[in-house]
């Protein structure tokens, strides 16, 4: 009896347990197999002592007790099963029970104990062969238990492991995260994106198509399955698309390019028609595929190892998305910030054919995400947002949004309750360069070499007619860098000029420059700065067109050196090119040093009086900078007119 319930009990909890693996919304994990087994250990164990309890719920006496009780004269019956006595007393026929020897008989126990032959007699007694079942129980349970056990735990264990290999197949444990449209808490629409007009009217036709699809498919227009969101990171893309689902108040179903790519072979593909399926049940719906390019890349080229998984979790990405009925009401969404690494497959016409471009915001757009931001946090009066955005060239969405949290931090970190103006403008440096360290402690003469390095990037970015005014310079060191000089370009730009380039490249060397003619000496401070300087000037020569002698010609893919559906080695181009570009990065280069080694050497005495004053104050900001060369007869570039509000 005991048994079979142990045995429903454990069936049930299986079957809840599958259920709970199917389910799309990971329910169980561990912690619950963990408490079932408890509980049913203690269902065992709690069965096992009433089986022992019910041999025991009648008072035992001892057999001497026995004996007396019969030659006084009050025991009626004795029933001897086994070595178990039942005893019945004449007063109110109560029944106690008592244990004898096996082997001996009870008459002679009993005489043993000297009971009276004529006492004895009175007594009916009864033997009985003990009932099979039950000694059966009581024999074989010591035995059984421990089986059972053991039988409990194996089959457990069994369970996990086959629940391991389904939850690989069911998105059931895992991967896709649904957003419901009715869960208002988590729903996000086009309100919460600041900027990205273009995106959002280009988008607005597809939420139009998910709220409305009769209109489209009636005048037989062909509904575009697949949307690429292409963009740099933070952006908002992954806003986006959760805005468009918000917007046509459909599920969306997100799940990011590399939980497509997991440990077993084949997950990815099952994944795929796992989430499709799903989709397509609950449709309309979008399904949202971030940062596709970790499985969507170019197949077949071998780097990396050619990896089988990911190619067949993109073949089976396209064939779902040819699968598609026209009036299936299932979008695929798509981010990427590598558009240009796509395998073409994913971009044919009938797959990711629209694609939405979604730039860095400018700075309107700045500052109404940093307005959006703002809601829900309480801002001094002096707050003024479009300086801010006009400090920012440069930052993404993201980057507003971890500027304002971190201004929101120093704030209450200084015990405020409100966010000051101070706070977010000490937050962009923050965003841009990391945290100051302030344990980072100079030398003296480290110290000094760093302030000569950065007025020297100072000094020529300020006296060169293309390079971007000088904001602030600082030696306390932030992030990897030990001192900075930040400088803003006057406008938002789209593009760049050889000119500039050129400036830039000159102002990077200032600092190096100055170390070298100053001290006469170099150290290890300028590394970064010729690192990028002299990858610009590559670009310039093999990307961009700008040097004479190679021309127009671009030999290098927009993403770098083109390696995806290529080998690694292939150059597309001979030695001797090879050649002529290292040429004529060099000459690009010593130019620049040239030109700023001229700055430096007739701007003498406005570099030590930089130099002087940032070992002082270790901060100059830009008025008190530009006060500085004026004295100099260093003509500083146009202000900003805003600039005097912060
Ligand atoms: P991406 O997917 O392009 O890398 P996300 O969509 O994840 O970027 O954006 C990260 C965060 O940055 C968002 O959660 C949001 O807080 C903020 N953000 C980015 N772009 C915008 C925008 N246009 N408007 C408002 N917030 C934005
Ligand atoms: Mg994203
Ligand atoms: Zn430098």
């Amino acid at each position: 009896m005991e048994l079979f319930k142990k045995k429903i009990l454990s069936t049930k909890a299986g079957k809840g347990l599958k259920k709970g693996r199917k389910s799309f919304i990971p329910k169980n994990g561990p912690t619950a197999t963990v408490i079932q087994f408890i509980v049913i250990f203690l269902f065992i164990i709690a069965s096992y002592s009433v089986i022992a309890d019910s041999q025991s719920s009648k008072s035992v006496i001892s057999v001497s007790e026995l004996a007396s009780d019969i030659s006084a004269g009050l025991v009626s019956k004795v029933t001897v099963e086994g070595d178990t006595l039942d005893i019945e007393y004449i007063k109110d026929a109560v029944h106690k029970e008592s244990k004898k020897e096996d082997s001996t008989a009870l008459s002679q126990t009993l005489v043993n104990y000297g009971v009276p032959q004529t006492k004895l007699s009175a007594v009916k007694i009864e033997v009985k062969s003990p009932s099979g079942f039950f000694v059966f129980l009581v024999n074989i349970l010591p035995f059984l238990l421990p089986v059972i056990l053991i039988g409990t735990i194996l089959w457990f264990m069994t369970r996990q492991a086959r629940g391991a290999g389904m939850q690989a197949f069911s998105f059931g444990q895992s991967k896709a995260r649904v957003t419901m449209p009715d869960d208002k808490k988590q729903r996000v629409t086009f309100s919460d994106v600041a900027g990205a007009k273009e995106a959002k009217q280009e988008l607005s036709e597809i939420v139009d198509f998910l709220k409305n699809p009769k209109k489209f498919l009636d005048i037989g227009a062909r509904i575009p399955k697949g949307i690429l969101l292409m963009g740099a990171p933070g952006t908002g893309k992954t806003l986006l698309a959760r805005a468009v689902a918000g917007e046509a108040n459909v599920a969306f179903f997100s799940i990011s390019g590399s939980e497509f790519v997991e440990m077993f072979v084949g997950v990815g593909a099952s994944r795929v028609r796992d989430l499709f399926k799903l989709a397509k049940q609950t449709a309309p719906a979008i399904i949202f595929v971030d940062e596709i390019d970790a499985v969507g890349r170019v197949r077949g080229t071998g780097v990396g190892g050619g990896n089988d998984e990911r190619e067949q979790t993109l073949n089976q990405i396209l064939v779902e998305m040819d699968g598609f009925e026209p009036n299936e009401k299932v979008i695929v969404m798509a981010a990427t910030n590598r558009p240009d690494v796509l395998d073409p497959a994913l971009l044919r016409p009938g797959r990711f054919d629209r694609r939405v471009t979604i730039d860095l915001p400018d700075r309107k757009d700045r500052e109404e995400i940093l307005k959006i931001h703002a809601r829900l946090k309480p801002f001094a009066e002096n707050v003024n947002l479009s300086v801010l955005a006009e400090r920012t060239p440069g930052f993404s969405g993201a980057d507003l949004y971890s500027l304002m949290n971190e201004a929101a931090i120093l704030a209450a970190r200084e015990d405020r309750t409100k966010v000051a103006q101070y706070d977010l403008i000490r937050s962009i440096e923050k965003v841009m360069l990391g945290p100051e360290r302030k344990s980072h402690i100079l030398s003296k003469k480290e110290k000094e070499i760093t302030a000569y390095h950065e007025a020297g990037h100072a000094l020529v970015a300020s006296v060169l007619p293309y390079a971007d005014p000088v904001h602030k310079i600082s030696i306390i060191s932030r992030g990897r860098a030990a001192g900075y000089t930040l400088k803003l370009p006057l406008e938002d730009r789209k593009l760049q000029s050889k000119r500039e380039f050129l400036d830039d490249i000159a102002m990077s060397l200032g600092g190096y420059v100055t170390e070298k003619m100053i001290f006469n000496d170099v150290t290890t401070g300028p590394s970064n700065d010729l690192q990028v300087s002299t990858a610009l000037a590559r670009d310039m020569v093999t990307k961009y067109g700008m040097s004479d002698k190679i021309g127009a010609l671009a030999l290098e893919g927009a993403g770098g050196r083109a390696l995806f559906g290529r080998g690694l080695d292939d150059k597309e181009y001979s030695e001797k090119v090879s050649a002529d570009i290292d040429a004529e990065v060099s000459r690009i280069m010593s130019e620049a040093l040239k030109k700023a080694e001229d700055i430096i050497t007739t701007h003498r005495k406005a570099l030590d009086a930089i130099a002087t004053k940032l070992i002082e104050v270790e901060n100059i900001e830009r008025e008190e900078y530009e006060k500085i060369i004026i004295a100099f007869g260093i003509i500083p570039k146009k202000k900003l007119d805003i600039e005097h509000q912060g």
